[in-house]
Order: C-alpha cells, then sequence, then structure tokens
C-alpha cells in the first residue's frame, strides 16, 4: 500500500531528523529532497548550466562530498527557483512518494506541489534563533569554518529566496499538521510527529 508522509518546512527547522526516524519508525524508504537540488547547485557550481544538469542527474551526484555545506545550499535555493530544474526533477520525487511500503520525503514543495494527495503532511517550524543555532553547530561539528552570524544570514536569504519564488514556494499545505520545534529536543519532536502520522493512519 502507498502512504506518504510529506515534511516540509524552512532550512534546518529540523525536518531531516524528523524524517529519517519517521521513516525508521515505520519501516518506510526516505527521500531528501533538498539533496537533489543541492546535486544540481553543484554541478552548476563546477560550470554547467543548471538546466541541463537538473535533466542528466545521475544517483553519484548525490555523493559528492561537500553537498550538505554552505555554498551547495546557497546555489541550491539559486536553481530551485527555475521551473525547468523543478520540472525536470518532478517524476522521481513523485514516483518515489507514491511506491508501495510507504514513503516519507522532506523538502519545500512536497505536500503542495509532489505530492498533494500525501496522506500525512507535517509542516516544521523554528525561530531563526534555533535554526542558526543548530545549523552552526552541524556544520562546525562536520569541519566548516563559519560564524554563527554568517550561518543566520545565509538561513535568512535562503528562507526568502524559497518563499518569495513565483514557482512552489516554501508555504505549509492548507492542511499540514504544523510542529514548531524550537522549545523541543529531538526526541520530543520526533514524537509529536510520529503521534501526528499515527493519527492520520487511523
Ligand atoms: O533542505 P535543504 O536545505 O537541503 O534544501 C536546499 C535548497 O533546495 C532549499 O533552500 C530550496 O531552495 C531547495 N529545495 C526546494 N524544494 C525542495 C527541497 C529543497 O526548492 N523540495
Amino acid at each position: 500500500m502507498a502512504f506518504t508522509v510529506a515534511l516540509d518546512g524552512p532550512a534546518a527547522s529540523g525536518k531531516g531528523t524528523i524524517a529519517k526516524a519517521v521513516a525508521a519508525h515505520f519501516g518506510y524508504a526516505h527521500l531528501d529532497t533538498g539533496l537533489l537540488y543541492r546535486a544540481v547547485g553543484q554541478r552548476m557550481l563546477m560550470g554547467e548550466d543548471p538546466i541541463a544538469a537538473a535533466e542528466s542527474l545521475l544517483a553519484e551526484d548525490l555523493e559528492y562530498p561537500d553537498l550538505r555545506g554552505a555554498e551547495a545550499a546557497q546555489a541550491a535555493s539559486k536553481v530551485a527557483v527555475i521551473p525547468e530544474v523543478r520540472t525536470a526533477l518532478l517524476d522521481f520525487q513523485r514516483a518515489f512518494a507514491r511506491r508501495m511500503g510507504g514513503a516519507v520525503l522532506d523538502g519545500r514543495d512536497i505536500g503542495t506541489v509532489i505530492c498533494p494527495e500525501a496522506e500525512a503532511k507535517l509542516f516544521i517550524t523554528a525561530s531563526d534563533a534555533a535554526r542558526a543555532g543548530r545549523r552552526h553547530k552541524e556544520l562546525t561539528g562536520n569541519g566548516h569554518e563559519i560564524s554563527y552570524d554568517q550561518v543566520l544570514a545565509d538561513l535568512k536569504e535562503r528562507d526568502a529566496r524559497d518563499s518569495e519564488r513565483a514557482t512552489a514556494p516554501l508555504k505549509p499545505a492548507e492542511d499540514a499538521v504544523e510542529i514548531d520545534t524550537s522549545d523541543m529536543t529531538i526526541e520530543q519532536a520526533v514524537a509529536t510527529a510520529i503521534a501526528a502520522v499515527e493519527a492520520r493512519q487511523a
């Protein structure tokens, strides 16, 4: 049976961590859709036309070592504005969402564009300070040299670009359950998300 969990929200809201834990809990497959845009952004940084890159994206592009860094993130949100890039990535994401056995996808437009028929839709938010603090810790922990202020500025710039774009902007689906993780531990956020999914399965 297909059962899709759509998890959307701004950068560093906790949706990636929640998505992995929810997928593991229910035994569903997980797709981090941000990685697709990061891979296209990375190929643009290496000199390619972003539309051509999106149309010829390979599984191995998702394994590029710096994909989770700040530069790839900014490049991702720039290519994500281009409608043809989004179209090129659509079929893969839709097929993944409706695969048998259940799927969790995290991104910006899963509940609104990729899979409006998703059985469970969650919109994960957190304050700017909470998100910047988490992302700063994650990046410096992975060996990236970047200041807290720079991380905060990058997040705000990316949020603005993601929310204001004409095609598939970041916004909650009308029927999404909103979860603010600012004052939650990871365990609390995961438990809240699992309970929301269970409520939709009932
Ligand atoms: O989630 P992550 O931070 O990895 O996403 C990187 C960028 O990719 C986002 O800032 C956004 O511009 C873009 N993106 C998107 N739609 C998605 C997932 C990511 O536009 N479903």
